[in-house]
C-alpha cells in the first residue's frame, strides 16, 4: 500500500483498541485501500477490525431511486463481509455523526480509517468527528487512482493542465493490488435492515438497474467483451450502446476505478479504444474530483473561471426567445424534442446519455432568465433523477456546459457570451436525432 494515499486528520496516537473502517464513499469489499489500510493496521497492531456505515436516509436530497440502489448495494457488502469474516454494521441515520460517534465508544475504537470525498457534506462530518475523537484517524483516497493531495496542489485549469501531472504519478499508483490481510473481528452492533426496508422516500421511480459489486464487475466483464472494442468511434452517438454503463458502479464505490483502469489497459482491443476509455476515466474523472476539492463553490455561478463569469454577466440581459421554470423542464414540456428525449431518458432510465447530458444542460442555460437559475436547475434535475448524480462528475460536468469550467472561450454569441454553444444540428450531424427521439418520446412525435 503506497501511505502516499493516506494522511492522518489528527495527532492522537494510538494506545490499542479495536480498529473501525468508516465506509462511506467507497461502498466495496474488493480493490479497496481504505478497507486495505484498516486490515494492515488491525494485523499490525493484532487488533479487530470492524466496518461501519453511515447510511443518511436523504444524503444530498437523495429520493427513493437512489436510496433503493444504494441499498441493494449494502445488502449485498454486508454478506461479502460476513462472508470474509469482517463485521459490519449499517446505521441508518441523519445528516450528522452523532451515532457514528456512538457507535465508536460502543465498539471501544482504538483507531478510525474512513475513505476520501471532495463533496462539502463529507468533509463537514470528517471535521465534526475528528473534533470530537481523541484516537487516530486517518483518510484514505481509495477513489482516485492518483490520490487528489498528491496529483496536484491547487485547482486545475483544464484537462490539458492536469492530464501530465496524473500521467507521470501512474506509473507509481496504477498497479495491483495487495490482498488483504486474514483479520480478526467482533461481535458488533447488528444492522437494523428491518428500518432500512422500510425507508419510503418520494421521488422518481426505483429502476430495475442491478446494483451491487457483483453486478459492477459484469458489467465492466460485458463492456471489455463486447463493446471496448468501437468505443472511441461510438461513444457520441446515443443510440449506440457503446459506453461502459459503469458510472452509477463508480458513483458508488461498488467497484474501483483503478480496478476498471488496470483491467481495461490490458484488454485485447484496440489502443485508440483504450485510450479514449482512459481519458474518461482518469483525467476527466479525477479532474472532476480536483475541482470539487479546491474550489469549495463547485456548485455555484461563483465557482466558474472569471472568463466565463464576466461573460456571462455581459449578457445577462440578451432576450431568451424562450424561459421555462423547473416544472416545465422537469416534465419535458419544452418546445424541443430532442431535449425532451433527454429529459425522459433520465426520468425513465435513471441515465442520460453523456453527450445528450451536455447539450440537456446547455439548453437549459439558453432557456432560463439567468445562468444562477440554470444551474440550480440544471443541478436539481441532475441530482434527482440521474442513479449517478449528486457526484463530483455531475458537479463539474454541469459547470463545464453552463460556466465554461475546464473548456476555453469560443466566439461570442447571445446568453452564453463566450462559453461553447451547443444546437441540435450539431446533433444531427452526429446521430440520428430523431431515432432517439422515437426512442424516449415514442413515434407519435412524427405523425
Ligand atoms: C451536464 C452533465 C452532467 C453530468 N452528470 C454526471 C453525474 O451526475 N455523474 C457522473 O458520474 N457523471 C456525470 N457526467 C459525466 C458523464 O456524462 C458520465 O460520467 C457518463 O455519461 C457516464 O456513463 P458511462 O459510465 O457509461 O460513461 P463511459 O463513457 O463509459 O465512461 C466511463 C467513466 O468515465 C468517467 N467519465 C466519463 N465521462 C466523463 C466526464 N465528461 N467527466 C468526468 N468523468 C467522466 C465516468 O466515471 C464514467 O463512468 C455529466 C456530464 C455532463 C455534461
Amino acid at each position: 500500500m503506497n501511505e502516499k494515499r493516506v494522511r492522518q486528520l489528527n495527532t492522537a496516537d494510538y494506545k490499542g483498541g479495536i480498529i473501525v473502517y468508516w465506509m462511506d464513499r467507497d461502498e466495496r469489499y474488493r480493490h479497496n485501500h481504505a478497507l486495505l489500510y484498516a486490515g494492515a493496521q488491525a494485523k499490525e497492531h493484532n487488533a479487530p477490525l470492524v466496518v461501519v456505515f453511515n447510511l443518511v436516509v436523504d444524503f444530498l436530497s437523495g429520493g427513493m431511486r437512489q436510496f433503493d440502489f444504494k441499498r441493494r448495494g449494502l445488502r449485498e457488502l454486508q454478506d461479502t463481509f460476513i462472508k470474509h469474516g469482517i463485521a459490519f454494521t449499517i446505521l441508518l441515520t441523519d445528516d450528522s455523526p452523532r451515532d457514528l460517534l456512538h457507535f465508536f465508544q460502543e465498539v471501544q475504537a482504538g483507531m478510525v480509517v474512513t475513505d476520501f470525498s471532495p463533496l462539502r457534506i463529507q468533509r463537514t462530518w470528517k471535521r465534526a468527528v475528528k473534533k470530537e475523537l481523541k484516537i487516530p484517524f486517518f483518510e484514505v483516497d481509495a477513489h482516485n487512482i492518483v490520490p487528489v493531495w498528491e496529483v496536484s496542489e491547487k485547482k486545475e485549469f483544464a484537462a490539458y493542465t492536469i492530464r501530465k501531472k496524473i500521467h507521470t504519478q501512474l506509473p507509481e499508483f496504477l498497479v495491483d493490488y495487495p490482498r488483504m490481510p486474514e483479520v480478526k473481528t467482533i461481535r458488533a452492533p447488528k444492522t437494523d435492515w428491518e428500518a432500512i426496508q422500510n425507508v419510503k422516500l418520494d421521488g422518481p421511480d426505483i429502476v430495475d438497474t442491478s446494483s451491487g459489486e457483483r453486478a459492477a464487475h459484469n458489467t465492466l466483464r460485458r463492456f471489455i467483451a463486447s463493446r471496448l472494442d468501437g468505443y472511441a468511434e461510438k461513444r457520441n452517438d446515443p443510440n449506440e450502446e457503446a459506453l461502459s454503463g459503469l458510472s452509477p458502479y463508480l458513483h458508488y464505490g461498488q467497484i474501483s476505478p483503478q480496478y476498471v483502469a488496470l483491467s481495461v489497459r490490458g484488454a485485447n482491443a484496440p489502443l485508440n479504444d483504450r485510450e479514449a476509455f482512459l481519458e474518461e476515466l482518469i483525467v476527466r474523472r479525477e479532474l472532476a474530483d480536483n475541482f470539487c476539492y479546491y474550489e469549495p463553490k463547485y456548485d455555484a455561478f461563483e465557482g466558474f473561471h472569471e472568463w466565463a463569469r464576466k461573460s456571462l454577466d455581459e449578457h445577462r440581459k440578451d432576450k431568451r426567445e424562450y424561459v421555462y421554470t423547473r416544472a416545465q423542464f422537469e416534465k419535458a414540456k419544452t418546445h424541443d424534442n430532442l431535449w425532451n428525449a433527454a429529459q425522459r431518458e433520465v426520468v425513465d432510465t435513471g441515465k442520460m446519455h453523456g453527450y445528450m447530458r451536455m447539450y440537456w444542460a446547455k439548453k437549459i442555460l439558453e432557456w432560463t432568465e439567468s445562468p444562477e437559475d440554470a444551474l440550480k436547475i440544471a443541478i436539481y434535475l441532475n441530482d434527482k433523477y440521474e442513479l449517478d448524480g449528486r457526484d463530483p462528475n455531475g458537479y463539474v460536468g454541469i459547470a463545464w456546459s453552463i460556466g465554461g469550467v475546464h473548456d476555453r472561450a469560443w466566439n461570442e454569441r447571445p446568453i452564453f457570451g463566450k462559453v461553447r454553444y451547443m444546437n441540435a444540428n450539431g446533433a444531427k450531424r452526429k446521430f440520428d436525432t430523431e431515432g432517439y427521439i422515437r426512442r424516449f418520446l415514442g413515434e407519435d412525435k412524427f405523425i
